[in-house]
């Protein structure tokens, strides 16, 4: 695909609003030094972003002698984006600032068989309601919302989502004419708004090749080059989960068989638990998983060895990722991350050399998530950032071409 002056004026926009958002309040010159673009590059972006509403000048510092520098800070003062991370048991709506910081957040409680579009709709529907009373006169921006399964971007069609049997559903025509919304809506899933996430505000900043790895009941990968979420053809470029590394291994919900998901997914885990005489009969999946970082902190066999297990086909799957992508940063997340990772991931991290190839190993730097925010809302919200700040392009060029 090629790459348009467009596509690079927008992607140096993301990169200079990043460490804008992170630093404020900053200066063009110290922008332009982080960024690593031109004084006159970055000055122009910024007369654009001010032009937009998105940036104010918030002072001036010193700057040792010469004229003193004009500060600049996120617009605090402007609209509001939406994030909306929709999940099985629960919609959680948050409201962000320009600096993406949350000013607002509802979570509205989902009951499993509450799980027809209509009904999904209705809650995300309530909880905007609720923001929407408390904001005022702040105008709302953009909406995102991440939905679990494969997502249309370009049509706003959930093209499939496994644990609700939706096929095909125009979830943005019916969201927008439900919230009676004038504002753009973009729809993508966790994979893809938790990447977007770290890019604007977790690890991933400034990061050039990152890798996301997400550990949940579903596995999955978001990968993002150049500051850029990369999709693929069709949206489905991640999908490391159904990656093979067994073909004689367990059948997977896809489909198909050993897929890495098929061992280190939640259920897998748990299953092999099981069968190593350990995992208590009550209790929801997250329990279960509770129960087991329990019982391996404790030293019980059965933990210890079904970690170990795990891990070994965990570090088989990162090795695969590590040696196709040849990643800077591997991040990794999700709700077993968080549950099990104390277990998890020096066991694997052990047992990474003896499948991945030693210069992407050496290269890669792993962290584990510690945001303690919504990174799915998060980015979600981000993702309807990036998309009014590609207004940019009608907006600024007007000036200057
Ligand atoms: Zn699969």
């Amino acid at each position: 695909m090629k790459s348009t002056s467009r596509d690079i004026r927008l992607r140096n926009c993301f990169a200079v609003l990043r460490h804008l958002i992170a630093d404020a309040p900053t200066s063009r010159q110290i922008l332009a030094r982080e960024t690593d673009l031109s004084v006159a590059t970055v000055s122009n972006l910024v007369t654009d972003l001010i032009e937009l509403g998105v940036v104010v000048e918030v002072g001036r510092e010193d700057s040792g002698g010469g004229r003193p520098r004009a500060l600049l800070a996120p617009n605090a003062a402007g609209g509001v984006m939406i994030g909306v991370d929709v999940a099985e048991t629960y919609v959680q709506l948050e409201a962000y600032d320009l600096a993406l910081t949350v000013v607002d957040r509802v979570e509205e409680r989902m009951e499993v068989s509450e799980n027809s579009p209509d009904q999904v709709i209705g809650h995300i529907a309530s909880a905007m309601d609720q923001v929407r009373g408390r904001l005022g006169d702040r105008a709302v921006l953009g909406v995102g919302v991440s939905l679990p399964g494969q997502v249309d971007v370009a049509w706003g069609v959930s093209g499939f989502a496994p644990n609700w049997n939706w096929h095909d559903v125009p979830f943005r025509r019916l969201l927008t004419e439900r919230l009676e919304l004038d504002v753009p809506v973009y729809l993508d899933n966790p994979l893809k708004t938790i990447t977007v996430g770290e890019l604007w505000f977790g690890d991933g900043r400034g990061v050039d090749r990152l890798a996301v790895l997400i550990l949940g009941t579903g596995v999955g990968a978001g990968l993002a080059f150049g500051g850029q979420l990369y999709r693929g053809a069709t949206n489905s470029a991640g999908e490391w989960g159904h990656t093979t590394i067994n073909p004689a291994g367990p059948e997977c919900r896809c489909g198909a068989k050993g897929c890495i998901e098929s061992y280190v997914g939640a259920p897998a885990i748990l299953r092999q638990w099981a069968a190593l005489g350990g995992r208590p009969d009550t209790g929801s999946q997250t329990e279960a998983m509770a129960a087991l970082a329990a019982a391996w902190e404790a030293g019980e066999p059965s933990a210890v060895r079904t970690v170990e297990t795990v891990a070994e086909s965990l570090a088989a799957g990162v090795a695969n990722l590590l040696n196709l992508v040849n990643p800077d940063l591997v991040v990794f997340d999700g709700w077993v991350t968080a549950a099990l990772g104390d277990a998890l991931v020096p066991e694997f991290e052990r047992r990474l050399a003896a499948h991945a190839m030693e210069a992407p190993l050496k290269a890669a730097r792993l962290k584990r998530n510690t945001e303690e925010r919504n990174m799915v809302a998060l980015g979600a919200a981000a993702l309807a950032l990036e998309g009014h700040l590609n207004r940019l392009n009608t907006v600024g060029s007007r000036s200057r071409r």
